[in-house]
């Protein structure tokens, strides 16, 4: 991965997980990361049309994902791509919870483990002082 394409994927995620939208500069300890929307192992290229920008802990837990189970229809389906659809539309906040609109929405929260309790007090701490936007 080149200096340049990281760069362009950075700066058009406006430097925010594409998965969580936990800005880089409020998580200062660990940097964010490329992360291939379909992973390597099932083909992905490098195009930056593949590409988002992730928290470490969005991408750890994505892995290779490419699914997960929607909670409420217990259907299998296609966890959320940035490149392809909108975040709003698909998920929410309730005060620092982000919650899934979809079954896509649902699955990504689930597989990504976005309520985690760290992440959650992280969040709430952001809500607490007006940066949780
Ligand atoms: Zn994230």
């Amino acid at each position: 991965m080149n200096a340049e394409t990281r760069r362009t994927v950075r700066e058009r995620a406006d430097d925010r997980c594409e998965y969580c939208r936990l800005r880089q500069d409020h998580a200062p300890l660990w940097r964010h990361q490329i992360e291939h929307i379909i992973p390597r192992k099932h083909r992905g290229t490098d195009d930056p049309g593949n590409l988002a920008w992730t928290c470490v802990r969005c991408n750890l837990s994505k892995s290779s994902n490419l699914s997960g189970i929607d909670v409420e229809t217990a259907q299998t389906v296609e966890l959320f791509n940035p490149r392809k659809q909108t975040w709003w539309e698909h998920f929410d906040y309730v005060g620092a919870e982000i919650i899934g609109l979809t079954p896509t929405g649902r699955a990504t929260v689930a597989v990504l483990n976005m309520n985690e309790p760290r992440r959650l007090q992280l969040r709430q701490e952001l809500l607490d002082i007006g940066e949780l936007d």
